[in-house]
């Protein structure tokens, strides 16, 4: 099949699936600017308690290492063709609210599971490809993979300074999913936008986490502290003022990320609506409080939350941030390092 109506195929069967943006970039190693910024962002210790950051250096800098592992570099430029990266963008907005008292969780994690919901919807494109013959893997924020680079790459969008990916028009309340094939497509070229620059989400950073060149600083950083960073949360946080604030005031009622830096944001001003069920608002989390989630049992927790994300920050977790939130917090330690938030896109 002639690569534009393979692109055009694959862009259908994204739509199909439930994504609001697809586009395509020739996989190849990333520019040596953004790979020698990752490493020194790793050498400065920035990804704080994620090491798993650190593995898998040469696949993040040579994506086409998905799909042939043990292939030399000379091996991958001798392949006829190339390969090709593929990125869908999937709304997750919702227009439903928690209510007033209820312990807060980021909208992202208001449905079920987007690594499980997206592979699923994403099987028929993957199998369409390899009906053709082609190798094809589908990497949703699980693979050494940059995710957020190759959006722009391939004309998604562009990184805001609060660091997400904005889909131009539509903003940063999105998924990504990545696939990478062994064929070549006419590229879209890269997304040359930047974002307004208008500071809203560096003022209203609870933990003024975010620099104003877009550094996030993980020591901050509500949705790094709230899902991984494991241990006692701190008692407070040190603001780069030299000033401390309550754990409990930055985290605002908050026990699981942070939407503050898109809340925000211009660019979410009208957010294009998930057209996935399952990304809604599930109504166990409308109302439920931090004296609920106190009182969860290990069974009561794996019901609860079966097939959401929330399971990242297991019970113990996220009862230790419905303590700090009920003014309980216990915790002694500040976590070290800085990085970029971590999920809602990597
Ligand atoms: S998610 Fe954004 S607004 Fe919230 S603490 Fe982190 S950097 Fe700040
Ligand atoms: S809030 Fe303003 S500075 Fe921050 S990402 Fe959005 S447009 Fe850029």
């Amino acid at each position: 099949m002639a690569g534009n109506s393979l692109k055009t195929a694959l862009r259908t069967l994204a739509l199909e699936a439930g994504a609001q943006a697809a586009g395509f970039a020739r996989a190849c190693p990333v520019d040596t600017e953004a790979a020698e910024a990752f490493d020194r962002w790793i050498a400065e210790g920035r990804h704080c308690g994620m090491g798993y950051l650190e593995n898998y250096g040469e696949v993040r800098r040579d994506p086409r290492l998905l799909l042939e592992p043990d292939a030399s570099p000379e091996k991958l430029e001798a392949i006829s063709g190339g390969y090709t990266v593929m990125v869908c963008a999937f709304s997750y907005y919702h227009p439903e609210c928690q209510e007033s008292g209820a312990a807060r969780i980021a909208m992202y994690a208001h449905g079920s599971d987007y690594h499980d919901v997206l592979r699923r919807r994403l099987r028929p494109l993957a199998a369409y490809l390899e009906e053709m013959g082609l190798k094809a893997r589908v990497c949703i924020d699980t693979a050494p993979l940059r995710e957020r680079y190759w959006a722009v790459r391939a004309g998604v969008g562009f990184i805001g300074r609060n660091g997400q990916l904005i889909v131009d028009g539509m903003g940063s309340y999105f998924f990504l999913a990545t696939v990478i094939f062994n064929a070549p497509v006419e590229p879209d070229g890269p997304c040359r936008r930047s974002c307004m620059g208008c500071g809203r989400c560096v003022s209203h950073c609870p933990g003024q986490a975010l620099s104003p060149d877009g550094i996030v600083d993980a020591r901050r950083c509500l949705s790094y502290l709230t899902i991984e960073h494991r241990g006692e949360l701190p008692h407070e946080l040190h603001l780069p003022d030299g000033s401390l604030r309550p754990m409990a005031e930055a985290l605002g009622g908050r026990v699981y990320g942070c939407d503050e830096c898109q809340r925000v944001c211009p660019h979410n001003a009208a957010p294009p609506e998930t057209a996935i069920e399952e990304f809604r608002l599930r109504p166990a989390l409308r109302s439920l409080t931090a004296e609920e989630i106190l009182s969860l049992t290990p069974e009561g927790f794996a019901s609860m939350f079966k097939g959401s994300a929330v399971k990242r920050a297991k019970l113990s977790g996220l009862q230790r941030n419905a303590t700090a939130i009920a003014g309980k917090c216990h915790g002694h330690e500040q976590a070290d390092g800085e990085s970029t938030p971590p999920r809602t896109q990597t």
